[in-house]
């Protein structure tokens, strides 16, 4: 499925990009009902779910019926330490609970927490806005750059060379070559402009470096990382955004005006007289 454009979550709509797959989809919004628990509650660690798993296992071989499967699955689900939504097993909840609400993605499934008017989990993506003329498939890698870039610049690094990568494809189509190297020279072969051959071999090489930890150190290097994505925006704003508009603007001058430009430029082809 396509993941659309992107459209920032916000308390007022039904539809946004997930911040979990970035799919622009329905979110359905649900509310918290609460009831007081008698003494801590505590977790189930995934140590203990893992436990109850073996034991469940032996006893069903004996034939002894301890939990069944759907409680196993839901220990398990709870022992990630994820939020989920489960039919109510409690029962008569007393309360509501204002301020606090879940949205649930049509498209993957997996929820987040709102407090107020913003989102507390997943922890909100770092990015900076996609440029709006990114093409769709690399819409998704920019985002999970976004979401890793705090607990790792090297891997939302690699991740926006990957961005960069797809570009050059898309920008190429048929002609793209296996590397990204041989890509952007293809396109400096067809006049590309020298600060985007810069940023596109910056992007490439910093997050290249992620990868294979050379001279740069990206490890903790977040700085670097957060430049990268500008830069991204950057090539998409020069590469797609700009032709884009000269080409709508130029469509529209008239055409005597056009057919004039034409004749200019064919007489400038003509080679000059001889003296
Ligand atoms: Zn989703």
């Amino acid at each position: 499925m396509a993941k659309g454009r992107y459209v920032a979550p916000a308390v007022d709509e039904t539809a946004f990009s997930c911040p979990h797959c970035g799919t622009l989809t329905a979110q359905r919004w649900y509310v918290y009902q609460a009831r007081e628990q008698k003494g801590a509650p505590g977790v189930w660690t995934p140590e203990r779910a893992a436990e109850m798993r073996e034991k469940w296992e032996e006893k069903k071989g004996e034939g002894e019926k301890v939990v069944s499967d759907t409680l196993m699955e839901h220990i398990e689900k709870r022992a990630l330490g994820l939020p989920f939504l489960s039919r109510g097993s409690y029962e008569g909840s007393e309360y509501t609970v204002y301020n606090l609400s879940v949205t649930k993605c049509d498209e993957c499934g997996k929820l987040a927490v709102w407090l107020y008017d913003r989102i507390i989990w997943p922890q909100e993506n770092e990015a900076p806005e996609p440029a709006a003329d990114m093409p769709e498939e690399i819409v998704a890698d920019y985002m999970e750059a976004g979401s890793i870039l705090g607990a790792s610049p090297r891997g939302a690094a690699a991740l926006l060379r990957l961005c960069v990568q797809k570009l050059c494809r898309f920008l190429l189509g048929d002609d793209a070559k296996d590397t990204i190297d041989k890509d952007i020279a293809t396109l400096v072969s067809r006049g590309l402009d020298k600060r985007v051959e810069m940023a596109l071999d910056i992007v490439r090489v910093v997050g290249n470096e992620s990868v294979h930890p050379g001279k740069m150190d990206m490890k903790d290097d977040r700085a670097t990382a957060e430049e990268l994505f500008g830069l991204v925006n950057v090539i998409v704003e020069m590469m797609i955004t700009q032709p884009k508009r000269i080409a709508e603007l130029y469509s529209k001058l008239p055409p005597e005006k056009l057919k004039g430009i034409e004749q200019r430029n064919a007489q400038a082809a003509l080679p000059k007289p001889e003296n």
